[in-house]
């Protein structure tokens, strides 16, 4: 007999697990339901290791899961954070174009960004582009006024007291070691004994393909540790920055590309940058472990990956460990920093999801499967699309668990 009996057991205490189970318990109240999360608090990963930007859905294809609920998922999360009362603000984002050909791919943006539904979005001359940030460099700029920030951390903290108004339970300290089936029923051992459920939903962020495979799923995708890194911009070089200023992404790799972030709680954050870690949950650069780099090397989509992109690599390992080149990235979206402006802060490692082939999985993707649904893919923009990505597990599970 298990030590404990749920309806639905949800693991993972990040943003999104903490999303689906607020709302599984709004459309399914009288499932006894629980999120089991191994560290002791909940956003102990991604979810409080992150820039806090409430993304607009600019970059996102027309149509695609990210681009449908990052748009939605950010007036959703501005919303929920003035009703509960979390810090937000409505900054905008300056995306600069810093070469001539990168205006073209300014104009893409500026026409995907209105295919996604985004309102406000201008093309802007020099002068309008210094009124907005009196500092930025470039050579074309478009303006994104809805993009805004927070503090996800805090978000998190809320889903959670609300999970329990609803009855149901978030326990911390409690990690998922094994998961088998006995007599129709799903068996969750974890660090705190066993838990007998119906319904299981895999929100592991970092560990999601490897819970995946202890529930008995064939993976598709193996999930490769990439680390952001940031510097923090000194107290008395703040005022160079009002808001968020970006530079034109390359649309394959969105996340790629230094940045200026304004942090809700003050300060200016420069970065992150994206390079290979060798610990899934590693956030100084020293960190290792070898069942996490065995299960990197081993996979053979990490050295198709590799072979395609090692150039883009090449040069984030380049930037990481060397701050001049860090800082020559920034100056073509900021002339005036310098060096000296920047102290090394935190970091935040984001979990890839890599195909076989080596592609870099683009889209949310999710996999329902024996009354258990996996999440696979939830990179950024998840934590502003966490609310309508959580509502669309419920409806897939919905459909999956054959639930009425
Ligand atoms: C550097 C960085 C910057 C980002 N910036 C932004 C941004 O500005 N805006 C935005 O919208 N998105 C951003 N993102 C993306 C966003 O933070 C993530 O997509 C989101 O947090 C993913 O949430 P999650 O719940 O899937 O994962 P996580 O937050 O990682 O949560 C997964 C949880 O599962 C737990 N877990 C794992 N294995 C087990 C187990 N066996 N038993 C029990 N618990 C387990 C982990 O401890 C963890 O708490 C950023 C991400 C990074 C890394």
């Amino acid at each position: 007999m298990p030590d404990q009996n749920y309806d639905i057991v949800i693991i993972g205490g990040g943003i999104v697990g903490l999303a689906t189970a607020l709302q599984f318990g709004r459309a399914f109240p009288q499932l006894r339901l629980a999120l089991v999360e191994k560290e002791d608090r909940v956003a102990g990963h991604q979810s409080g290791h992150n820039s806090g930007v409430i993304h607009s859905g600019i970059y996102y294809k027309p149509g695609s899961l990210k681009a449908k609920l990052c748009v939605e998922g950010a007036a959703a999360m501005i919303a929920f954070c003035r009703e509960h009362a979390i810090p937000v603000e409505i900054c905008g984002k300056l995306i600069v174009a810093t070469t001539d050909e990168e205006i073209p791919r300014l104009h893409g943006l500026l026409e995907r960004g209105q295919a996604n539904g985004i309102p406000g979005l201008r093309l802007l001359d020099k002068s309008q582009a210094h009124e907005i940030e009196p500092h930025c460099g470039g050579l074309a700029w478009l303006q994104v006024p809805s993009t805004g920030i927070t503090d996800y951390a805090a978000v998190c903290q809320k889903y959670a007291e609300l999970i329990v108004s609803q009855g149901g339970a978030v326990n911390t300290k409690t990690e998922v070691t094994s998961i088998a089936r006995r007599n129709g029923e799903i068996i969750v051992e974890t660090s705190r004994g066993s838990i007998g459920t119906k319904y299981l939903i895999n929100c592991a962020g970092l560990h999601s393909d490897r819970v995946s495979r202890m529930a008995g799923e064939k993976t598709e995708v193996t999930i490769v540790p990439f680390r952001g890194e940031y510097y923090d911009l000194v107290a008395e070089r703040e005022c160079l920055v009002r808001g968020l200023i970006y530079p034109v992404p390359d649309l394959r790799f969105p996340f790629l590309g230094v940045h200026f972030t304004r942090r809700i709680s003050g300060g200016v954050d420069a970065g992150p940058n994206a390079v290979l870690a060798f610990k899934r949950e590693g956030y100084r650069r020293t960190d290792f472990s070898l069942h996490d780099t065995a299960i990197t090397l081993a996979y053979s989509g990490f050295w198709q990956m590799a072979a395609k992109y090692w150039r883009s690599g090449a040069g984030e390992f380049y930037r990481s460990f060397h701050k001049p080149a860090f800082v020559r990235a920034l100056q073509t979206l900021l002339p005036e920093i310098t060096s000296s402006d920047l102290v090394a802060d935190g970091s935040g490692v984001r979990a890839t999801a890599v195909a076989r082939d080596g592609s870099l999985v683009d889209d949310f993707q999710f996999v329902c499967s024996h009354n258990m649904l996996h999440v696979w893919n939830v990179v950024s923009p998840a934590a502003t699309a966490s609310l309508p990505i959580g509502r669309e597990i419920v409806r897939m599970a919905r459909a999956g668990f054959d639930l009425t």
